[in-house]
């Protein structure tokens, strides 16, 4: 058993929808006063009185990470309502499709803009908090694509997502004398609404790749989340958890087909 979380203040980006708001829904479940941070304030708003019905605490605030102005009133704000700030989970990321001969500047600079870019603002902005809470924890979301595998039309996503553990190699030794851990969540294939609202035609073809034979639920990024949180992964930092259902593993299609 993990020693608790309760009453930590815990700001996640990305958090309205997605693996944000399932990282948001499992540190409400657990105790933390949450920030729901994301560019729409109904959305920010609408989960987090989703986790407030639910028993937890939780605040809507609308914030682009692109933007380090916005980055510092989020952190203002996310320390005026829950007393500081103990935990930053940086999730916010897009990932348009686009092949490089197709691959506009604009699109590029975009995803450089949010997933990289905006993973430093929101730890930036976060810091001087996080210093305060004498064992600060900044959990990234990162990804399977580009640190460990790749896919057509996200040469500009995997390179973020492989630049955030680039960052974040750094990131440790430079907080750690702060008491602040930094490590990175890498997500597989995860059943978020946009991925149902393509079909279950398509879920069941992207399961069939992977071993457990499912796709993860946004909570299963949420635990790993909550295990770099805990007072027990204490001494863990620059380290990352790949929660796919291991799907990274297999050699070859025979290897699945012979298993
Ligand atoms: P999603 O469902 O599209 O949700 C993205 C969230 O980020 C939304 O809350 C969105 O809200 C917010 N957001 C987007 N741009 C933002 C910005 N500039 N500033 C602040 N918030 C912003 O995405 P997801 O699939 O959950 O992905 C979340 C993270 O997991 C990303 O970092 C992604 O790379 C990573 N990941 C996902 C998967 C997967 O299978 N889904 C796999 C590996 C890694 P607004 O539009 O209101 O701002």
């Amino acid at each position: 058993m993990l020693t608790s979380i309760a009453g930590k203040s815990v700001v996640v980006t990305g958090a309205s929808k997605g693996i944000g708001k399932g990282i948001a829904r499992v540190f409400a479940n657990s105790g933390g006063k949450v920030l729901v941070v994301s560019r729409h304030l109904n959305e920010a708003e609408t989960c987090a009185e989703e986790l407030r019905r639910a028993g937890g605490t939780a605040k809507g605030h609308a914030a682009d990470v692109t933007s380090i102005g916005d980055m510092q009133v989020m952190a203002d704000a996310a320390a005026t309502a829950h007393g500081g700030i103990d935990i930053l989970c940086a999730n916010a990321g897009i990932f348009p499709q686009a092949k490089i001969e197709d691959l506009s500047v604009e699109d590029w600079d975009q995803v450089m803009a949010t997933n990289l870019k905006g993973t430093f603002l929101s730890i930036k902005s976060c810091l001087p908090y996080l210093k305060k809470s004498g064992q600060g924890r900044i959990i990234i979301t990162s990804s399977i694509t580009g640190p460990v595998t790749g896919f057509p039309g996200w040469t500009h996503y995997g390179a973020t997502k492989a630049g955030q553990l680039g960052f974040m190699r750094t990131a440790c030794i430079e907080l750690a004398k702060y008491g602040i851990t930094v490590n990175a969540v890498l997500p597989g294939n995860i059943l978020t609404e946009g991925l149902i609202a393509l079909g279950p035609d398509y879920e069941k073809s992207m399961a069939a790749s992977v071993p457990l034979k499912k796709l993860g639920t946004v909570e299963d990024i949420g635990f790993a989340a909550l295990f770099f949180a805990s007072k027990e992964a204490g001494y863990i930092t620059g380290q990352t958890i790949i929660v796919d259902g291991g799907q990274i593993l297999p050699e070859s299609l025979d290897a699945l087909a012979q298993a």
